[in-house]
């Protein structure tokens, strides 16, 4: 192990579908990770036994001690109380209520826990070590099966008053659109998202519309991803590329928003559907810069995110190592 103990953070990602533990250095550097399934399904307890396993386990295989480490911190799905450390709800973990988690971890291991959301943590650490380096105001957006966002201000992260600011995927884009999960309706993830996006290709083609893409999955249409539908567009499929023009102008819609209202110098767009690049973005940009104040619009940069899918980890390493406690 190169790095010097005491040093190292070890850093978890916990999503609704995988829990990802890392231990990162002071430079930032990923020097060990591991993997494993959330199963979110099964409830809070027995997906916080499995995440204390995951850091044992971590721990274990590189012979590091909880207390040679800078601390362990946590970036999660999830709407998160900072001041008590609780996760207090979540769409991706399901029964998650009011759990202590930093408490837990911490009673647990002996060593000061951190717990962030995650999609603020993808945020500081795109601000901190990736494509938003030396930006005063910045938006990152995280486009997968849902919107997920963090706004920097001044470069500091925003919470906002209740500390859940930056939910960008739950501004309403249509308000007769389709109603999501936080209870209202059209909002930018229900329109934009990969679901959406999904979505939006089984009900045509349920409807009975010709494409590649009933091909590709043999007719069946729960296999259809957004990676089949790019495939299908790229190869001049004329509903995969409707469908794909129609996500670009949500995306857009909702840029112009965050371009009014904050002006930011640049807005990152990372997460699955970003690995679109240019064939979803472009459009999107162009809208935007048709749409937005020109003020605002002509010098905010659109660019994809640098981090990847290491941005929570590396958040919460960032997030550890500038919080006090
Ligand atoms: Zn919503």
């Amino acid at each position: 192990m190169e790095a010097v103990p005491g040093e190292l953070v070890l850093a978890v990602d916990l999503g609704g579908t995988k829990i990802s533990t890392a231990l990162v250095s002071p430079q930032y550097r990923v020097v060990a990770r591991d993997y494993q399934l959330t199963l979110a399904a099964e409830g809070p307890q027995p997906v916080v036994a499995r995440l204390i396993a995951a850091i044992e386990r971590i721990l274990a295989d590189h012979s590091i001690s909880p207390t040679q480490l800078h601390g362990i911190s946590i970036a999660a799905a999830g709407a998160i109380d900072r001041e008590r450390g609780l996760i207090t709800l979540s769409p991706n973990l399901p029964g998650w209520h009011d759990i202590a988690l930093r408490e837990i971890v911490s009673a647990r291991f002996g060593v000061g826990t951190f717990l962030i959301n995650d999609a603020k943590a993808a945020a500081l650490g795109e601000h901190r070590l990736g494509a938003g380096q030396g930006v005063d105001n910045l938006i990152v957006v995280t486009v997968g099966t849902g919107i997920g966002g963090g706004i920097i201000i001044n470069g500091s992260l925003y919470y906002g008053t209740s500390g859940s600011a930056g939910e960008i995927g739950h501004m309403t884009i249509d308000v007769n659109g389709p109603k999501c999960a936080c209870g209202n309706t059209g909002c930018w993830e229900m329109l934009a998202s990969g679901a959406a996006m999904t979505r939006e290709a089984v009900r045509r083609i349920g409807l009975g519309e010709n494409s590649l893409l009933n091909e590709m999955v043999k007719g069946r249409l729960t296999d259809i991803t957004g990676e089949k539908i790019e495939a299908a567009a790229r190869r001049g499929d004329p509903l995969a590329q409707q469908i794909v023009a129609r996500t670009a102008q949500y995306l857009g819609v909702g840029l112009v928003n965050l371009v009014n209202i904050f002006s930011p110098g640049m807005i990152t767009v990372g997460g699955g559907l970003a690995k679109m690049g240019d064939l979803l973005l472009e459009p999107a940009r162009r809208l935007m810069r048709e749409r937005a104040f020109h003020q605002a619009s002509s010098v905010v940069r659109i660019v994809p995110a640098q981090l990847g899918p290491e941005a929570g980890v590396l958040g919460a390493a960032v997030f550890a190592r500038e919080s006090d406690r």
